[in-house]
């Protein structure tokens, strides 16, 4: 059964992200290797069994793909980078090369074109609205933590998708790479080894008449510290980190040089998330339905704290003021 599924899409790359996104994988990771290439698919945060493909169908696959994603066919030598629109597929692709022993690795990442809503991502029904409520903020830090793959982008996006749509935000975005596409959102790609580091882009957009500013990620001092101030200056800023949870943040930003004094007349909100599985109702451990996994799809959960505006973080976590609200996980998720 496995070789069948391996073999319907053959040396064709149009049929190989077809059938990627008819399994719901997130990535699709093509293996050169000694003996047979391989194909192995993430699918709800699990990768698959490998999947072996003819060498020459894999040297068709890799060099369709490549093409494609307008990535220089002519080298296999260093890592390289693409882009590609899925046909038919409601999603697009970023294309990632690896030299490896045996020749070259291809890891497809498959990103859906549609943003979900906020009440799409999830969340327990009080998280949800602190959510929605974030949107019509005017000014003020936000920041959304996580581990890779925890879903921040998605919150993210759902975030400024709303303030777009439903409050005529002007929304300017800096980010490494774009990948959600989010209609209404002036999405800018910041690319520092050029010298265009998030530093830069957010000197630069302050000019340009923002309402809500998106520094992708919170990743040194400089950065950090613009971002705090802009926030302070009368717009809303929206942010990322790598921690994992609402205090980890707070202690992640004083790491990076933030004074506690500042931290407490900016923030807005925390968000730390995580991705926990939806179990599959048709079975207790695998089933055609679940594609053999036991689970049917991932949602969102976390922690949240919600200041809200004219509301103080001081003192904050030993002393929790009334204005406060301060949304942990429940043990059930
Ligand atoms: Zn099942």
């Amino acid at each position: 059964m496995m070789n069948q599924t391996g073999g319907a899409f053959g040396g064709d790359w149009q049929a190989l992200l077809r059938d990627g996104v008819a399994r719901s994988a997130s990535d699709i990771h093509l293996f050169s290797d000694a003996h047979c290439p391989t194909v192995r698919w993430r699918v709800h945060g699990h990768l698959t069994d490998a999947v072996a493909i003819k060498p020459s169908d894999f040297h068709r696959l890799v060099s369709g793909l490549k093409l494609h994603a307008n990535m220089d066919i002519a080298t296999s030598l260093i890592p390289q980078d693409g882009y590609l629109e899925v046909p038919d597929g409601n999603c697009h692709a970023r294309v990632g090369s690896l030299p490896t022993l045996y020749g070259e690795d291809l890891v497809i990442r498959l990103i859906p074109n549609q943003t979900r809503g906020i009440h799409e991502l999830g969340f327990s029904p009080d998280i949800t609205h602190c959510l929605t409520r974030w949107c019509e903020r005017r000014s003020g830090l936000m920041v959304l933590t996580g581990p890779t793959g925890s879903g921040k982008s998605s919150t993210l996006m759902a975030l400024l998708s709303q303030m777009v749509k439903v409050h005529r935000r002007m929304v300017i975005s800096l980010e490494d790479p774009v990948e959600h596409v989010v209609t209404g959102v002036r999405q800018s790609p910041i690319h520092p080894p050029t010298g265009y580091t998030y530093a830069t882009g957010l000197r630069a957009v302050l000019r340009l008449d923002p309402d809500v500013i998106v520094v992708g990620e919170l990743r040194d001092a400089e950065t950090a510290r613009l971002t705090v101030e802009a926030a302070y200056t009368g717009h809303l800023v929206l942010s990322t980190l790598h921690t994992d949870s609402v205090t980890h943040t707070l202690t992640r930003l004083t790491q990076l040089g933030v004074a506690s004094y500042w931290l407490e007349r900016v923030m807005a909100g925390i968000l730390s998330q995580q991705l926990v599985p939806i179990p599959c109702t048709q079975c207790e451990g695998g089933c055609p339905t679940c594609q053999g996994l036991g689970i049917t799809g991932r949602r969102a959960t976390g922690e949240l704290l919600d200041v809200p505006q004219g509301a103080s973080l001081a003192g904050f976590p030993t002393t929790i003021g009334p204005s406060l609200t301060w949304i942990q996980p429940s043990p059930t998720g």
